[in-house]
């Protein structure tokens, strides 16, 4: 099932790149290094691996210049952040006041222009010229007293690895710009009593930008029952293409009217969803007043389509998702809502099984997932309808966002997900196993004192990294467990955490 979002949907962003630079050296210096800085942006900009349009935004050698820039940048509305570049000793006094302004992620970009010395022709001109190894130095001295989150990429600008960095980079920043103005819509409050999904949503909206907010079932039923038979007839076409549809549910089955329930609730959900312009929402199985079942595949399709999730209430997750789904558009390998289900404590084979009651993202599957009818066994309502598959293998990574009271945390865990031992024959649900990194004891030892969830953003597209510079953008506290963890020193970290 190969949906999701693309890079398209976000084609009208940029990152604005610009150099700094000074009068010292003239006028003809000048010149030159406002061609080298154009080319440096044409080439980043026409690079696959930055997804993002770059932008060329000029030389700038005085402070007040520095400072309109940077109020330009904070109210250009598809501006998702900055590429900075020094070319050479931009005194870094003349930056104060515009990254005092400056409200847009940025990216010191510590290159230079020629990748080699000349050994033979070097002279002072050359040098001159490039020399970021002392400009570059001067910028981040400030920006280290200014207390400013940025990141620091090193090397030459053509260079593959310097090109991937600024790529994860671009995506954090656009998952950032994303959640700015994102709205998550709750359908009913938590599940009952569960502590880790709440969270103290003002605090969300000061620190991540997401707005959340809570909307009565009828809300919904309103525009569920506003859906025509019509509507709901193409909808079923749609489902027999992307689906196998299980013979009950099919026109003569005894549980067809189950599934136009399911398509009348998918396009009720996403007129919903469209017409406030949400970007995620939650559900919860306890408050359903007025729906007949659970919403399953509906909120499957949604997520797919790229909308973020959180089932019971998990407003966290759902913005999360969201986010990691802007992050991997394009990217190979699909983002969903999860949550952490059940051990296999094989010695020396310890395995997680990853599902949920219905809701796991079919971008997770290349295979033609089995549309099916099952009991939920909770919840006391009508047979929820739900696409059923085993999510495709390869590395992935597991992220849980928590609230700690005073401050949010970022725990990322990546792992290696796997083929099923055996057949899941009665398991009604898409399911998943992954193994931990870098083994399952100390992932989990890691992933409990640290306070991670049972839910979490899934993605077989993202690695930590993405999520690492996410994290720093949002200057929210993050812990990474990967292949290189080691239990002393991811305890001894998770002790220092504040
Ligand atoms: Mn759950």
């Amino acid at each position: 099932m190969a949906m999701g979002l693309t890079l398209d949907n976000f084609s009208d962003k940029e990152l604005w790149l610009v150099a700094g630079s000074q009068h010292l050296y003239g006028e003809e210096a000048l010149k030159e290094v406002r061609s080298n800085a154009g080319k440096i942006a044409e080439f980043i900009d026409s690079e696959e691996k930055v997804p993002l349009a770059v932008k060329y935004q000029g030389v700038l050698t005085t402070s007040a210049e520095i400072a309109a820039l940077m109020r330009q940048a904070n109210s250009a509305e598809n501006c998702a952040g900055l590429i900075v570049w020094m070319h050479t000793f931009s005194p870094a006094r003349m930056w104060i006041k515009g990254l005092k302004v400056l409200h847009k992620p940025f990216v010191h970009l510590h290159t230079q222009y020629k990748r080699e010395i000349p050994w033979a022709e070097i002279d002072m001109d050359y040098m001159n010229i490039n020399q970021s190894a002392h400009g570059g130095r001067e910028f981040g001295y400030i920006c280290t007293r200014l207390g400013l989150n940025r990141k620091v990429i090193v090397g030459h600008w053509q260079e593959e690895e310097v090109l991937k960095e600024l790529g994860v980079w671009s995506r954090a920043a656009l998952a950032w710009h994303d959640s700015q103005d994102a709205e998550i819509a709750r359908f009913g409050d938590n599940m009952r009593r569960v502590a880790v999904t709440e969270g103290d949503k003002v605090e969300a909206e000061i620190k991540l930008g997401y707005a959340v907010n809570g909307f009565g079932l009828g809300d919904l039923v309103e525009y569920v029952n506003q859906v025509s038979p019509e509507e709901v007839d193409s909808q079923l076409e749609t489902y027999q293409q992307d689906y196998s549809l299980a013979p009950e549910l099919l026109p003569a089955g005894s549980n067809h009217d189950s599934l136009r329930e399911e398509a009348r609730v998918e396009l009720g959900m996403r007129r919903f969803l469209e017409e406030g312009s949400f970007k995620g929402f939650t559900t919860n199985f306890e408050t359903l007043h007025g729906l007949k079942q659970l919403p399953g595949l509906a909120v499957q399709r949604l997520m797919a389509s790229g909308y973020g999730f959180g089932a019971e209430g998990d407003w966290k997750t759902a913005a999360l998702v969201r986010a990691m789904k802007v992050m991997a558009a394009g990217l190979s390998g699909g983002t969903s809502f999860m949550e952490q289900y059940t051990y296999h404590l094989e010695p020396g084979s310890y395995q997680v099984l990853g599902a949920h009651m219905l809701e796991v993202c079919p971008t997770l599957t290349a295979e033609t997932p089995a549309v099916e009818i099952h009991p939920l066994d909770i919840g006391g309502k009508a047979d929820p309808v739900r696409a059923v598959f085993t999510a495709d293998t390869g590395p992935a990574v597991n992220a849980s966002l928590i609230d700690l009271g005073d401050h949010f945390r970022l725990i990322v865990n990546e792992v290696e997900t796997v083929s099923p031992k055996k057949q899941l024959k009665k398991l009604p649900v898409a399911r998943m196993i992954w193994k931990p990194q870098p083994d399952f004891k100390t992932a989990i030892t890691a992933w409990i004192l640290a306070g991670g969830a049972h839910h979490t953003g899934y993605s077989r597209a993202l690695q930590a990294r993405h999520l690492r510079e996410f994290a720093r953008l949002a200057d929210v506290e993050y812990l990474e467990i990967t292949a290189d963890s080691q239990l002393p020193e991811l305890e001894r970290e998770i002790e220092r955490m504040s």
